[in-house]
């Protein structure tokens, strides 16, 4: 889809990624009087756009995540942020007041300063019945969805610490909690394992990965395979949440910009990163809970750092 067309479009911030972070961003950006575009691959709203149900957003108690999203980029468009379909295949930063992003379309847009939020993917178990039964049972957040499933067997794949701790929330919810892992032994921490062993509600089925998730308006049932045996079987479940690893989307930043161990933005307090004038918010940024709120947040003070940051070099 790339294209040689050379064109530049400026902006005063340019924020790369729709979601309910770069939709906030946006919102104080343009309502500060500052020309602002947000650049969005898919839907505005990310993630969220394709919850079925959030539940956890402050106001409203229960609202689709289709909903909830078209209203963030409604109410920021009303202040005059753009909001623009293009994928960004690359940021760069040209100076100190120059940040590029390249869209595949061709075109790059420029801004004094950037807010980068492209979030976050989940590792997907690739297997089928996976992407036709997400949001009807199969998940990659359990805050998120774990409340839809109560009194019913909710299954969970990995063995790594984010696998047993959601296990361990799930159990709030569900009759019981499977952990199905691929070997014999949990790679999460042991003080993590210990407290998933204790607990009545949770069992394990060991060496063993879902070769494929059955059902139709919903999921109905995972077919197994035991990774030694090579048996064959089938669980019923009500929900399988797939917590198998999770990547920060930082493929299109430059290298400068620092992150910790697991992939994921250091910013400061202002949501900078380590390079002046790029800020980032969202999932992509290190942080201890990945929620709308927190991201809400975090655009917030990315788009006042870049605000101010505008007006200290106009003046
Ligand atoms: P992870 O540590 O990479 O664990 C992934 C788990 O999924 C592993 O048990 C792995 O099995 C299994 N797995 C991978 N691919 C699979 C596949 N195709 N089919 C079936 N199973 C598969 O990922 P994570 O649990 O998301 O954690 C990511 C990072 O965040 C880690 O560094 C973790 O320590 C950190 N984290 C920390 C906390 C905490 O400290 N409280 C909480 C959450 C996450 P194998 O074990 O066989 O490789």
């Amino acid at each position: 889809m790339a294209q040689e067309k050379n064109e530049e479009k400026h902006f005063d911030i340019v924020i790369v990624g729709g979601g309910p972070g770069g939709l906030t961003a946006g919102l104080y950006g343009a309502r500060a009087n500052l020309k602002t575009v947000v650049i969005e691959k898919y839907m505005p709203g990310g993630q969220i756009f394709n919850t079925e149900e959030v539940e956890d957003y402050p106001g409203f108690e229960h609202i689709s995540g289709a909903e909830l999203a078209t209203k963030m980029a409604d109410h920021a468009k009303k202040f005059g942020l753009e909001i623009i379909s293009d994928e960004v295949t690359e940021v760069k930063s040209d100076g100190d007041f120059k940040k590029v992003a390249v869209g595949a379309s061709g075109v790059n847009y420029v801004g004094k300063a950037m807010v980068v939020c492209p979030g976050g993917s989940a590792v997907f178990l690739d297997v089928p019945g996976e992407k036709e039964l997400t949001g009807k049972g199969v998940s990659y957040c359990a805050i998120c969805d774990g409340a839809f499933f109560k009194d019913q067997v909710i299954a969970v794949v990995g063995g790594g610490d984010a696998a047993v701790e959601e296990a361990i929330f799930l159990t709030k919810f569900g009759s019981k909690v499977i952990i199905i892992h691929r070997r014999d032994e949990l790679r999460a921490q042991k003080v993590i394992q210990q407290r998933a062993f204790k607990n009545q509600k949770i069992e394990f089925i060991w060496d063993s990965v879902v070769e494929k998730i059955n059902g139709e308006a919903k999921i109905e049932s995972l077919n197994l395979k035991n990774v030694k045996t090579n048996e064959t079987s089938t669980l019923d479940v009500g929900a399988c949440f797939v917590f198998i690893g999770f990547y920060p989307n930082t493929q299109i930043l430059p290298d400068e910009i620092k992150t910790n161990k697991e992939g994921y933005i250091v910013t400061n307090t202002s949501m900078e990163t380590t390079i002046p004038g790029i800020y980032a918010c969202g999932d992509v940024r290190e942080q201890l809970v990945r929620q709308i709120t927190n991201a809400v947040g975090d655009g917030t003070t990315a788009a006042m750092a870049a605000v101010y940051r505008i007006e200290a070099m106009d003046d």
